[in-house]
């Protein structure tokens, strides 16, 4: 796994050489061209000034090895004494055809055989500079300018210099850019190391924090001491995700406890029924009048089961829909026919009244679920000659689907509660109907899932309405 602190202390490092590097060839090359203009300035002044020398008394050249009357001429000029020296071991006066007229006053040991081209160009009249490589490796900046008289090149002015201080300037650089990068670099290893540990400090507080927290815990908060904003939001962030996790814990909780009790009342029955029957020899209709009891009790388990595992198929507390474009009409029409057999068997007429109306956006699985739970109810609670009618028609933007019985009804006060999870009203419990009251938390949930709601109206003694609303989609919604 790779870590982020060693992550920030190679960008750091990286980032760090590349600048160095763009720095340090920025340096070498700037200093490099500066050295060059510095050497070619001086040789060019001192040239310049030789020539104008020549040119004013020409009779020097001719008086040939008398160097030392130019030497004088030099300093009566002004020039400072070194460059003079500088000078004089380098400079050689060129007749137009090549030939050497005058040397300086040390000489140059070996006369530089200048290339015909560079002759040529300086016999127009051009001043040429160049660079070449003495016999022991050390470049030489030559510069060679023309000295006219009455408009003719009359002489070829010759200065050298030595180029091995600006070399060895330049040897020194690298050194000194090598040596700083070095210490720069290494000042930045440790550096990024500190500032990757002091910013990693709150998320290894916190990770040590969550790592070592149980479940007793959870009702722990985190207090980070930063001064930064990140980390607060950090914090902020951890500590909601905390708030979450209790809430759903207590919710949990709170469910498998009224879920337990639940399934305490049938099994409690169950037991006290068969302590009864077992106390004493019975007659065959009493054992019957037991087993159909406990038949009963075992129905209500079920259901709660059954209920218990639809909310167990729930991701995140939701039911996993998958919405696809549906036709309602169908679906409808095959529970109804499935459950006509149930309400023939307890006398209740069940009916479907269909409009025509959109496709939704569905999952055919769980609308199924929704309207089994609205009609088993409603079958459940409506009496023997009672009738139950599903109607789906169009309903403002969307669709409603409607289950409408002449049952018992429900209680004003009830209505507000009914959807939620274990609620039965006191009439379904004295009457011990064998509900869960999971029913219709679970069509809320169903419901919500696809964007939609569902409402009940009810009058005691007439019955009462459960409504479906599911919205029709929009062309965007559709194609999203
Ligand atoms: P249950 O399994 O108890 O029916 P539900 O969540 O489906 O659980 O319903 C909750 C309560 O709402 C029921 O116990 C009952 O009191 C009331 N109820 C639901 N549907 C009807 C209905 N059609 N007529 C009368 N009461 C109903």
């Amino acid at each position: 796994m790779k870590s982020l602190r060693s992550l920030i202390r190679q960008s750091a490092l990286l980032l760090m050489a590349g600048l160095l590097l763009v720095f340090s060839v920025l340096v070498y090359v700037g200093s490099e061209a500066l050295l060059h203009r510095f050497v070619d300035g001086r040789l060019l002044a001192l040239a310049e000034t030789m020539a104008k020398i020549v040119e004013q008394n020409p009779n020097i050249i001719e008086k040939s090895g008398e160097d030392f009357t130019l030497a004088a001429e030099m300093s009566r000029t002004g020039h400072e004494q070194h460059d003079l020296q500088e000078a004089s071991h380098s400079l050689l006066v060129f007749s137009p055809d090549g030939r050497v007229l005058w040397k300086g006053a040390e000489g140059v040991a070996e006369h530089p055989t200048p290339d015909d081209t560079v002759f040529d160009r300086v016999r127009h009249g051009n001043t040429v500079f160049e660079t070449v490589e003495s016999t022991d490796g050390t470049p030489i900046r030559h510069l060679f300018l023309p000295i006219r008289m009455q408009g003719q090149v009359r002489y070829i002015l010759h200065a050298e210099a030595s180029m091995l201080i600006h070399r060895e300037t330049l040897n020194g650089l690298v050194l000194l850019l090598t040596l700083g990068s070095g210490a720069i670099l290494l000042v930045a290893w440790a550096g990024s190391g500190w500032l990757a540990k002091q910013m990693l400090k709150p998320i290894e507080v916190l990770s040590t924090g969550a790592e070592t927290m149980s479940e007793a815990d959870l009702g722990k908060r985190f207090t980070l001491d930063s001064p930064y904003k990140e980390f607060r939001l950090l914090t902020q962030a951890f500590n909601s995700v905390m708030d979450r996790f209790q809430r759903s814990g207590e919710i949990q909780r709170r469910f498998c406890d009224i879920a337990a009790h639940e399934m305490k009342t049938p099994l409690t029955i169950l037991q006290g029924n068969l302590d009864v029957a077992l106390m004493k020899a019975r007659t065959s209709e009493e054992y019957r009048e037991a087993l159909i009891n406990n038949l009963e009790q075992v129905g209500r388990l079920i259901a709660l089961t059954r209920s218990l595992l639809t909310l167990a198929n729930f991701t995140s507390g939701k039911p996993p829909v998958r919405l696809v474009p549906l036709a309602l009409e169908p679906m409808v029409e095959d529970i109804v026919d499935e459950l006509t057999l149930l309400a023939d068997d307890r006398r209740i007429t069940l009916s479907f009244e269909s409009h025509p109306v959109p496709l939704i956006l569905g999952d055919v699985q769980w609308l199924k679920q929704a309207l089994i739970n609205l009609l088993d109810n409603a079958l459940h609670y409506t009496p023997s000659g009672g009738a139950v009618t599903v109607r789906l028609q169009a309903d403002g933007g969307g669709v409603a689907l409607a289950v409408e019985d002449t049952g018992h009804g429900i209680e004003p006060e009830h209505l507000p509660h009914l959807f939620e999870r274990f609620y039965r009203t006191d009439w379904a419990r004295a009457k011990d109907a064998g509900g869960t009251g999971l029913g219709l938390p679970i069509v809320k949930e169903i419901a919500e899932a696809h964007g939609g709601t569902v409402s009940v109206t009810s009058q005691v003694d007439k019955g009462s309405v459960f409504t479906l609303h599911l919205p029709i989609p929009t062309q965007q919604t559709v194609f999203s």
